[in-house]
């Protein structure tokens, strides 16, 4: 059976944009994230919505221009960096493709999988990501980190010194971690490095059209929609959404595949982006997190546009 594809207007986008932030742009529940000073005193109260096609039509509202951490959400790039540099079969060996079940930031998961961090979208997997990228040294490593981000999302993302002085002062879990894939053999360059520049990857600053863009990128096998750049091949687009699936919501993966049924990747600055493969991308922003670190107002804001516009990757019909 052929699948029914939808086409949605402007004013369908709109309105569906709309009717969600109607509904939950003041909804009560969660915190912020308090293990990184810098994310404790963000504004609660911030929040934005944003829709970018695969056209490059943009909707937006509320604190659309306000710019955040990225945090985990730079897994997703450097992720698409690693696989351009060493191909899929690389990264589903080394680092892997399957969901730890365990927090982001969980040692037990390494334990668990004599140090194979199994998804590039946890912390651990996301060193080791880091570690594979074709670099001379630490600051060829970060350029090309970011240059990524930049084509993914927009020119204008660029490191904070703040939040990056935040977290690299207080950053010592992730620094225990590089440690042990360093000496399980899963880490590929020097340790401290690997996590220095994972640092600084969380901690560059976009806004919620950005993030959309980088979905609508994705959505579009590789092609960014504003820039009309082809950023990665598109032959490497399916992994990166494979892997949000898997893990991009880290612990409540699975629950928001089942309720929402589209890979999506948050981060504890309180975004979280949604890939509806050729069609568009669709970002939040919120800082209160629930208990698996994951925005309780964006998953929302997020999730209620895609059901009104009918997508969802597990329908039929
Ligand atoms: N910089 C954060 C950390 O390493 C990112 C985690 C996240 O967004 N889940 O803990």
């Amino acid at each position: 059976m052929e699948r029914e594809r939808t086409f949605h207007t402007p004013t369908d986008y709109q309105q569906a944009m709309l009717h969600a932030w109607a509904q939950y742009a003041t909804l009560k529940g969660g915190e912020n994230a308090s293990y990184i000073p810098y994310l404790a005193q963000v504004p609660a109260h911030l929040c934005a919505v944003a829709i970018v096609t695969v056209d490059g039509e943009v909707f937006s509202t509320g604190d659309a221009d306000y710019r955040f951490a990225l945090e985990s959400i730079s897994k997703v790039c450097t992720l698409a960096l690693a696989l351009e540099d060493v191909g899929a079969n690389d990264v589903q060996e080394k680092i892997g493709a399957d969901p730890t079940g365990l927090p982001f930031n969980s040692v037990i998961a390494l334990e668990l999988h004599q140090g194979k961090p199994l998804s590039p979208l946890v912390n651990a997997g996301a060193m080791s990501a880091v570690s594979l990228i074709n670099a001379r040294d630490s600051e060829h490593r970060w350029a090309r980190i970011l240059n990524m981000q930049q084509r993914l999302a927009g020119a204008a993302v660029t490191l904070s010194d703040e939040v990056n002085r935040s977290e690299q002062t207080t950053n010592f879990h992730n620094r225990a971690i590089a440690w042990l894939l360093y000496s399980a053999g899963t880490l590929y360059c020097d340790a401290m490095e690997a996590c220095e520049v994972y640092t600084r990857q969380c901690s560059t600053l976009v806004n919620t059209v950005e993030l959309a863009t980088l979905g609508a990128t994705l959505a579009a096998a590789g092609v960014n929609p504003r820039t009309k750049e082809q950023v990665l091949s598109a032959a490497n687009t399916p992994f990166i959404l494979a892997e949000m699936t898997m893990e991009g919501m880290y612990g409540s993966s699975g629950d928001w595949a089942y309720t929402v049924g589209l890979p999506a990747k948050s981060g504890v600055g309180g975004g979280i982006v949604a890939v509806v493969p050729g069609v568009m991308g669709i970002a939040a922003f919120s800082p209160p997190l629930d208990a698996a670190g994951n925005s309780v107002r964006g998953q929302k804001l997020v999730a209620s546009i895609a059901h009104q516009l009918g997508h969802n990757l597990y329908r039929c019909g």
